[in-house]
């Protein structure tokens, strides 16, 4: 008999949400974590006394408790957690900035976006709303060819200025293609940005990541930290075993593999194939704390700001290392009925050049981080004020810690532009979940791991 029915690779939020949901059905499992601590791109961790979190600038998803068709309550019903005990804090507004040129505030309430396009773009309103028909009757999920986000758009708005507003937060929040993107992927973000909206759990994500490891382990789920997976071993063609770093091998029936495809390939003997599934699309951020007098001076009435100086959207990887001249300027603490505290943060998003950051000697990368430092923090002043003299802690990572703290190939927050949406890899009992799935952030992530559960490993209990 295995040591496990299932092993699954990974404990960021796809793989505790896929543990989870086994382990609900009294299925034996294991979730193996190649890091301390659990949380993959979404954790947390401290620096001089502050608890900083890497990826959360905000969940997205947001639904009343009362909608029970909402993705997130049918998340928590899945996971078994109480939707109603849950604490969520909605985003106060967003806004999409093109200076000179045009803006655009959004919040949770669907209707404050209509306006706002009706009173800049009054040409574009008829427009958008019969857009949000076709997304509306849209069903993302169904197998299908991928097909052009800017083709479809393109059928609809004839404004080129309010087609990249439009894509700007959907992209940067989760496309791993550059300069288009799968309409099923446009139409998820659109729905999960737009019409449902951002909010922050109450706590930090290390309250939450708590949450999850306690239910999977309530569950008789288990998860082991420090321990990266090397191999999977087959037998008669099927995953029967992984061998750790350690050299310690733990046998298994199945397999759930959240690490990325290009990762998964390797894990499975199949190099050559994962170079195909690299993603480009990579970014810096800083994270800058600021003592909350300093909140007054600035332009903070907004949760995320989106911005970009050109004139058109540049999705893709810069030439350079960092592209500031679009980005994300978000104010984690910017929810409504979140506690004030003594101090605030400011987080700061650009695309990467990976091969720059990569190719960069020790003290060539230092000496980076520094120059495009203070670039960026020129330009987010021009947009919010000057910030800089006030900041009393920071702390910036880039594509080449991405990787390094993920196994993310390159670096590439949301994966392989090729998605594999049924889960399935070259070897019949191990399944793909999470980013490369096709699901993204973190409610998408989780939604994954419990639909690739649900789909290939419960049916067999
Ligand atoms: C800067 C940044 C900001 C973000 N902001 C947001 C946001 O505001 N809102 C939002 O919803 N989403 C955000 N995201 C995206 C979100 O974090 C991810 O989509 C989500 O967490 C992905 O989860 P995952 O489980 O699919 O993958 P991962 O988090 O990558 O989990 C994979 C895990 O596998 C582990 N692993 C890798 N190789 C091995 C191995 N060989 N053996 C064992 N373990 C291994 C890794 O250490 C990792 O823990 C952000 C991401 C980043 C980087």
């Amino acid at each position: 008999m295995a040591d496990y029915s299932l092993i699954i690779v990974g404990g960021g939020l796809s793989g505790l949400a896929a543990g989870i949901r086994y382990a609900r059905f009294g299925g034996s499992v294991v979730v193996l974590e190649k890091h301390a601590i659990p949380g993959g791109l979404n954790s947390y961790y401290f620096r001089k006394g502050y608890l900083l979190e890497t990826g959360l600038h905000a969940m997205t998803n947001f639904a009343d408790p009362r909608d029970k068709r909402a993705p997130l309550n049918r998340l928590f019903r899945q996971l078994k957690f109480s939707r109603n005990e849950f604490v969520t804090h909605e985003q106060y507004t967003s806004l999409i900035s093109f200076p000179g040129k045009a803006s655009l505030c959004f919040s949770n309430n669907f209707s404050l976006l209509q306006e706002e396009i009706a009173r800049h773009f009054p040409g574009q309103i008829d427009k958008f709303n019969r857009l949000l028909a076709a997304v509306n009757a849209y069903d993302p999920f169904s197998p299908r060819e991928w097909i052009s986000t800017r083709s479809v758009i393109s059928r609809y708005l004839d404004d080129p200025l309010l087609i990249d507003m439009l894509l700007l937060p959907l992209m940067v929040y989760g496309n791993s293609e550059e300069h288009d993107m799968d309409f099923g992927q446009f139409v998820i973000m659109f729905r999960s940005i737009f019409q449902e909206g951002f909010f922050r759990p109450d706590g930090t994500m290390k309250d939450f990541l708590t949450m999850l490891v306690n239910k999977l382990i309530d569950c008789g789920g288990e998860i082991r930290c420090n321990c990266k997976v090397e191999s999977i071993g087959k037998t008669d063609g099927k995953a029967t075993r992984v061998r750790l770093s350690t050299g310690e091998i733990i046998t298994c029936d199945a397999i759930v593999s959240t690490i990325g495809i290009p990762g998964t390939f390797s894990l499975l003997g199949l190099p050559e194939q994962s170079d195909n599934y690299a993603g480009r699309m990579t970014f810096v951020e800083s994270i800058y704390i600021l003592p909350r007098e300093a909140k007054s001076s600035l332009k903070n009435d907004n949760t995320i700001i989106f911005y970009s100086l050109y004139d058109r959207l540049h999705y893709h990887q810069p030439e350079e290392a960092v592209d500031t001249g679009w980005g994300v300027i978000c104010f984690p603490g910017n929810f409504h009925g979140l506690a004030e505290e003594d101090h605030f943060q400011i987080r700061v998003t650009h695309s990467a050049n990976y091969d720059l950051w990569h190719q960069a000697s020790s003290s060539e990368y230092a000496t980076m981080k520094e120059v495009w430092g203070r670039k960026s923090r020129e330009v987010i002043s021009k947009i919010i004020g000057n910030y800089e003299q006030n900041i009393v802690y920071e702390d910036s990572f880039t594509p080449v810690t991405i990787e390094r703290f993920t196994a993310k190939a390159r670096g590439a927050v949301y994966g392989s532009p090729v998605k594999i949406k049924d889960g399935r890899t070259p070897c019949s009992n191990v399944f793909i979940a999470g980013t490369d799935q096709g699901f993204l952030g973190i409610i998408g992530s989780m939604l994954s791991g419990v639909s690739i559960v649900n789909q290939h490993i419960l049916k067999n209990i």
